[in-house]
């Protein structure tokens, strides 16, 4: 199993939860000693205590306000859409694909074009429609001729989709090529090693799949994603 290493968020939450425990004993400590300075009431140290441990959830329109007209990126510029995500903002599956093709950005909606009818089909397959799940990609404008996606411009776009993770809080993951498998899992390896297999992503099993539009092109793979998706779907009914 592959673990993430912790978000910069993350990191910052555990670290406020430490200094606000450690604020927390020292009042209660001068509370103690009588010092008249400090009025605290257990009721007040109680809601301390919770300080830095409660997880502040977002919704996925704050997110996207947040987003706003983005421009973290050179490819804000040739964008003729931001394709942020589509589906149930509570779907207890979440799949990410790599960055919107041509039809997505001129509609500004996820997997609209040929990959988009196939990743249908796959999902109908499993007795799944598009408006149960959530769908979205790594990046979430188009990048020019459908390159693949820089570092930097993964580096820049990564956090929203995270946030959108955290906001949905789904029971699985499934990521649709080698770049959402690589990028979530924080993994150099080959997507004909990932696959197939479950991995987790901040505690959520995550399934790493091939890409419908690199099926399109590789027919021979289907069986293997058929398999796949089988998994997906006997996790999904437990989930
Ligand atoms: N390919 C992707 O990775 N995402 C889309 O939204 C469309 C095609």
């Amino acid at each position: 199993m592959t673990e993430s290493v912790p978000s910069f968020d993350d990191r910052s939450r555990e670290g406020l939860a430490e200094i606000v425990d450690d604020f927390r004993r020292y009042l209660a400590y001068v509370q103690g000693l009588g010092f008249s300075g400090v009025a605290l009431s257990e009721n007040a140290l109680e809601i301390l205590d919770g300080w830095g441990k409660q997880r502040a959830t977002e919704t996925l329109g704050a997110i996207r306000r947040d987003l706003g007209d983005c421009r973290r990126c050179q490819l804000s510029t040739g964008r003729k859409h931001i394709v942020f995500g589509q589906g149930d903002p509570k779907a207890k599956l979440v799949l990410v694909g790599e960055a919107p093709g041509y039809e997505e950005d001129v509609q500004g909606i996820p997997f609209v074009g040929e990959a988009g009818e196939l990743l249908t089909k796959m999902l109908k397959a499993i007795n799944l429609n598009r408006e149960e799940v959530y769908i979205c990609n790594l990046i979430k404008c188009r990048p020019p001729k459908n390159r693949n996606p820089e570092p930097d411009e993964i580096a820049a776009c990564i956090p929203f989709l995270q946030r959108q993770i955290e906001a949905i809080s789904p029971r699985l993951i499934c990521t649709l090529g080698a770049f959402a498998a690589q990028a979530l899992l924080q993994s150099n390896q080959l997507i004909s090693k990932l696959r197939g297999e479950f991995y987790r992503y901040k505690g959520i099993p995550l399934l790493a799949t091939y890409h419908p539009a690199y099926l399109l092109r590789n027919a021979g793979r289907k069986r293997q994603a058929w398999e796949d998706m089988q998994k997906l779907q006997e996790a999904y009914e437990k989930a």
